[in-house]
């Protein structure tokens, strides 16, 4: 395929206008009229440019934001609310085989993997309409005879949504479905690298009809329009999905506002194979769990640690895997592996390859595709040990470090030996020994015998530099509500009588 431009990224580039941004119900430019080039991770081509949002674009949009939680969405029945939530969820349906290549074509993502991505976003509105519909209920603590006392759920106010290039859609509505559907307004300040589904998102909205100002789009570099969300003291929450660093950045701008924030971070998540392990399974799993969304996924079992015993089999076997990977273009059902998200991006995973080198390693890489693509190959990098750069930083790519070990108290150490806590998998047919390993991985998420599946009523989240807060389930629930406790006598009880 070298340098063929397929017809279907040349007709969507066609297709593709510049974008705006979306502030109270309408599709602006930028107050400074600025734009940045959004380029495809197929070509490296510019696809189409972007309006710029800065401080004074973040201040229209909280301006919007705040009336319409004031005005017509605060005064709305909560059915009459969650009739908008589901209508986005009907016309994300609707739209699933045009958004998902959308999003393939802006982020290099093979589309077999966005499609399912998008059909779970649709689920995530529906989900979280009927989670507050059933849940969004207070509790009476009958006191004594003197007291009642109950609680009610109110929405917090403007929810600041700040979230990263690697499934944006998904990503976005994670955060979105309950916010609106508690009945906060939101500014959603999108990744720079992706903005192309975050703006068919702010149509889809729009054709939904919900009021204006409740949902609010500001395209930006994280410095600027992002910044300024954190800052603003009129936004009551920040859910931050990204690097760590920039979690950590996010938290100090913030704490002036004191304000409330969940942060998802980054992850380095060991995989854990025991020599009873069920085999072929194992190596399923641990090849999808690396190479899938193009290794760019916070989840990725980046880390194998195999047991000594089958270490050269598993070893041998995940080579010859990663030979066979189908590596191309993201908008054709058959890839497994497309092209990372940008240049930039590209040239940190490469120098990554290069460092592991240095350090003493072997680096064994599939194959890529011709073209300007930007293709790594699923990578093997062996010889590697716990210390090693490779071992501690996240890559962000389809490059997986294997090392092995010899007894259970040694593998658990190893395991935890990283700043990161997000995810884990072990694999072992003991079931004791799968429950004991599984506890004692410092890791806000577990799975054992099992790839990366999700039931959505669950919490999602990272321990230690992996993140703060959980979202998910009931966890999203608490975070985008304010729970008010009110104290009612039932009858005259006695008040201290002061200065009578
Ligand atoms: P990033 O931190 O560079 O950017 C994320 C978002 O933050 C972008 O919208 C960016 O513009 C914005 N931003 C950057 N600087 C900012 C600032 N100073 N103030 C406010 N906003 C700012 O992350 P990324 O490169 O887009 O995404 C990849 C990272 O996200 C990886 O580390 C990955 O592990 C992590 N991630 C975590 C989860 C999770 O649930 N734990 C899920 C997906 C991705």
């Amino acid at each position: 395929m070298a340098n063929q431009l397929a017809d279907e990224h040349i007709e969507m580039k066609q297709q593709t206008k510049d974008i705006k941004l979306y502030i109270n119900g309408e599709f602006v430019d930028a107050a400074s009229k600025h734009t940045f080039e959004n380029i495809s991770p197929y070509t490296n081509e510019i696809i189409n440019h972007v309006a710029s949002g800065d401080n004074e674009d973040i201040k229209k949009a909280v301006q919007a934001a705040r009336a319409a939680f004031k005005g017509e969405w605060g005064k709305l029945k909560v059915k009459d609310r969650l009739a908008y939530v589901y209508k986005i969820a009907d016309l994300i349906d609707d739209h699933i085989d045009e958004i998902a290549p959308l999003e393939s074509f802006d982020t290099g993502l093979p589309i077999a993997q966005t499609k399912k991505m998008v059909s779970r976003a649709a689920y995530n509105f529906r989900f979280y309409a009927e989670m507050v519909s059933t849940r969004m209920v207070g509790e009476a603590y009958q006191v004594d005879d003197e007291f009642l006392n109950y609680t009610v759920h109110k929405p917090v106010g403007i929810a600041g949504l700040i979230t990263p290039w690697n499934a944006p859609f998904m990503l976005e509505t994670w955060k979105i479905a309950p916010a609106l559907a508690t009945g906060n307004t939101v500014v959603l300040k999108p990744a720079e690298w992706s903005p192309l589904t975050a703006n068919r998102l702010a149509e889809i909205i729009d054709k939904a009809g919900l009021p204006d100002g409740v949902f609010n789009v500001v395209h930006g570099y994280g410095e600027t329009a992002g910044a300024s969300l954190v800052a603003h003291p009129d936004v009551e929450l920040i859910s931050f999905t990204g690097e760590t660093t920039t979690g950590s950045e996010i938290l100090k701008n913030g704490a002036d506002a004191l304000k409330r924030f969940s942060m998802e971070l980054g992850g380095k998540s060991p995989i854990i194979v025991f020599d009873d392990a069920d085999f072929e399974r194992a190596l399923d799993a641990c090849t999808w769990g690396i190479f899938s969304f193009n290794g760019e996924r916070c989840t990725a079992n980046s880390r194998l640690y195999v047991h000594e015993h089958i270490a050269e089999k598993f070893i041998d076997r995940l080579k010859q895997r990663i030979n066979k990977i189908k590596v191309g273009d993201p908008l054709k059902a058959d890839t497994q592996v497309g092209p990372l998200i940008h240049k930039n991006h590209y040239d940190n995973v490469k120098d990554y390859l290069e460092i592991a080198k240095a350090e003493g390693c072997e680096v064994i890489s599939g194959n890529i595709p011709d073209g300007k693509g930007n293709y790594i190959a699923p990578t093997l990098i062996l010889n590697a040990t716990n210390q090693m750069r490779v071992v501690q930083e996240e890559i962000f790519g389809p490059v997986i470090a294997a090392m092995t070990f010899t007894d259970e108290q040694e593998v658990i150490e190893l395991a935890n030996d990283v700043r990161y806590g997000l995810a884990g998998y072990v694999w072992t047919q003991d079931i004791q020994r799968g429950h004991r390993v599984a506890q004692a991985i410092d890791s806000g998420m577990l799975w054992v015998n099992a790839q990366n599946v999700r039931d959505l009523r669950t919490p999602f989240g990272g321990s230690k530099h992996s993140g703060i807060g959980r979202e998910g389930g009931h966890y999203a629930f608490e975070f985008y509500t304010e729970t008010q406790i009110i104290h009612v006598a039932l009858k005259d009880h006695h008040i201290p009588q002061f200065g009578k």
